[in-house]
């Protein structure tokens, strides 16, 4: 099966969306910049300039932000260690529960390269065979549950560890030193990941988002955040003229125009169909409860607020710093590569067991002294 796909670049809220995309890539390389100088301190093994390191960088744990999240909930507390990650997947959640899947397609930095990528598919696909390729929903809907699959995975791994298990792994060795994996894993790359990356960057020139669609387990906690949404696409039907652009234009493949009020799991509000509607009041995203509609520029500034304010109040809380000191990532970053995960929750249950002993001795110790 193949759709047609209406790309509308030229619409002004697109443009803004692109801006927007443009600007949380750049602040992603900017990061990554700043936390490769960081990395220069370590490999300088102290004696180089000292370079702070970026806190967005714990944007890039989601796993990490999502323990700390439970965390939080358990205790009342922010973790010390990825503060920043915590308030940044805050941020997130809160612009999806508002604006559904919005963070995807406004500022993603993954979203906004799978879609360049897509862009360039269609292109191509659109010269040779004249149409936009799409999956048979037979192959399309199992596939879709892949990402479902690995979040269940996520959550059930976090979700099976006791409270104390959980502060003992965000606090311990290998959570401090995720993003340093994380840079050398992609510094380093190994040949392995660079084909099966190389591999999901083809795919998603064939197969729109391919990446998103399917595997993207953040992409999954946030299309089911984002189905509690109070703001929906809505559709018209007594002035609607079923030309089926809206569905046309829709990225995630969704039957805009079979619908009243789409519902997916798969709609980022990029508002592409909105855009190409040519019957004024017919398609809009409208408040369920209000009735009212929701104008394309609130959504814009309303995303940027949502993530601007919440991790805002992460920096003006003071607890945006993790408080790791720099001899502290010195001495990790000599052993890293010893540093293995605690495969198991079994394993973290044991490591907690293990603390909590050593602290009976040491609270004996002081007593008998
Ligand atoms: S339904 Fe509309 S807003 Fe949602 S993904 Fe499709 S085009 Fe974008
Ligand atoms: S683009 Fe507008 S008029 Fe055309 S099918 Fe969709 S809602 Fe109806």
């Amino acid at each position: 099966m193949s759709l047609k796909y209406v790309k509308n670049i030229d619409k002004p809220i697109q443009k803004i969306r692109f801006a927007v995309q443009v600007t949380f890539a750049l602040l992603c390389i900017w990061i990554g910049i700043e936390f490769s100088q960081f990395i220069s301190y370590l490999e300088s093994n102290g004696a180089g300039i000292f370079h702070q390191r970026p806190p967005g960088a714990e944007g890039f744990l989601p796993i990490s932000a999502l323990m700390s999240l439970v965390y939080f909930v358990q205790t009342g507390q922010v973790h010390h260690v990825h503060p920043a990650g915590f308030f940044i997947l805050l941020a997130i959640i809160g612009v999806s529960f508002v604006f559904g899947k919005g963070f995807c397609s406004w500022m993603c930095p993954v979203g906004f390269l799978s879609e360049m990528v897509g862009d360039f598919g269609d292109r191509i696909f659109k010269k040779i065979f004249k149409k936009k390729f799409k999956l048979h929903r037979f192959i399309d809907y199992p596939l879709r549950s892949l990402k479902y699959l690995l979040l269940a995975f996520f959550l059930f791994a976090i979700f099976s560890m006791t409270e104390a298990s959980l502060a003992v792994f965000l606090s311990g060795e290998y959570n401090i030193a995720a993003d340093l994996k994380m840079y050398y894993f992609f510094a380093d790359i190994s040949r392995f990941s660079l084909i099966v990356i190389g591999s999901l960057f083809l795919l998603s020139i064939v197969i729109r988002n391919f990446w998103c669609r399917y595997l993207c387990p953040y992409g999954a906690l946030l299309g089911l955040v984002g189905i509690l949404s109070p703001n929906k696409i809505k559709r018209n039907a007594a002035s609607c003229i079923d030309c089926g652009l809206c569905a046309k234009a829709c990225p995630s493949f969704i039957k805009v125009d079979k619908v009243i009020t789409v519902r997916s799991d798969e709609c980022t509000s990029c508002l592409n169909c909105v855009d190409v509607c040519p019957v004024a009041d017919t398609l809009d995203v409208k408040n369920v409860f209000s009735k009212k509609k929701v104008s394309k520029k609130l959504i814009a500034a309303g995303v940027i607020m949502i993530f601007i304010s919440i991790t805002g109040l992460g920096m003006l809380s003071g607890k945006w710093h993790n408080d790791v000191s720099k001899e502290d990532y010195l001495m990790i970053h000599k052993h890293l590569n010893s540093i293995g995960h605690p495969t198991s929750s079994s394993e973290i249950n044991e490591l907690n067991k293990s603390t909590e002993k050593e602290n009976v001795k040491e609270n004996e110790k002081g007593r008998n002294r």
